[in-house]
């Protein structure tokens, strides 16, 4: 599903340069639930803003879903992001003065799928996440695991077959913690492809994979339930 081949990011910002990533090989397989793990500046957000097709890396080559991104321009990389993978951030990014609905369908609608349809679906979603109940209110109307729910069920609109997460939980207490993440192991069991970023080790204990990233480098790939890195 993702392959990184001698992938490098560069900095430049003058004079200064920062190695944030160093060749870093990578194969994340169809249906893995792949958590990144490292201390602050270990490179995770560059790893994940290249994976997302956010950011595009100094060298090296990467494919997702069988293309190669780095031979696609804007309008295609764009494409790329809407229809292949989710977002789920830390600070939620919501929506303010929209409803619960509304931040649901919105993807819907610039993808131009018709309003009747686009709510249909975004109601479904909502019902899976437990907040079929709230599709009124407001994002300020609703706790942080609720508002993270939202986000989730948002990310998922479009069907992409991945679903990355940059520190889900990070703005969460335990309790909300665990739901979301008990939701993004249901996620994972319909066959999506997960790869989140958190710090906490016990967040990661909910992946089959856990790498570990220091200085830009891959310090450690392990999977669960077997001894094999
Ligand atoms: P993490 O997400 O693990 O905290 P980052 O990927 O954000 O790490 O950062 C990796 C390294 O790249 C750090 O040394 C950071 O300071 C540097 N860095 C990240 N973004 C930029 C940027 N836009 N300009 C310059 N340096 C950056
Ligand atoms: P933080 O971890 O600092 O709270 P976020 O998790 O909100 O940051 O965002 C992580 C990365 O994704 C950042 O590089 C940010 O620029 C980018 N990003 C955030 N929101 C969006 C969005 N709606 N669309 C595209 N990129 C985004």
């Amino acid at each position: 599903m993702i392959t990184l081949r001698d992938i490098t990011k560069v900095y430049k910002n003058g004079p200064l340069e920062v190695q944030a990533l160093h060749p870093l090989n990578l194969q994340v397989e169809k249906g893995e639930f792949v958590a990144i793990m490292g201390s602050s500046g270990s490179g995770k957000s560059t790893l994940m803003n290249i994976i997302g097709c956010l950011d595009v890396p100094s060298s090296g080559s990467y494919e997702l879903d069988g293309q190669q991104v780095q031979t696609l321009n804007e309008d295609e990389l764009s494409k790329v992001r809407n229809q292949k993978i989710g977002f789920v951030f830390q600070s939620f990014n919501l929506l303010a003065r929209q409803t619960v609905l509304q931040n649901v369908t919105l993807p819907m609608m610039y993808a131009g799928i018709p309003r009747e349809k686009r709510n249909e679906r975004a109601l479904d979603l909502l019902d899976k996440v437990g907040l079929g109940e709230r599709i009124k209110h407001r994002p300020n109307e609703l706790s942080g695991g609720q508002k993270q729910r939202v986000a989730i069920a948002r990310a998922l609109t479009m069907n992409a077959p991945i679903l990355l997460a940059d520190e889900p939980t990070g703005n969460l207490d335990t309790k909300s913690s665990v739901e979301i993440m008990a939701l993004f192991q249901e996620i994972h069991a319909e066959g999506t492809t997960i790869v989140l970023v958190t710090h906490e080790p016990d967040i990661a204990e909910y992946a089959d994979r856990v790498i570990t990233f220091g200085d830009g480098h891959v310090l450690n790939d392990k999977r669960k339930g077997s001894g094999l890195s």
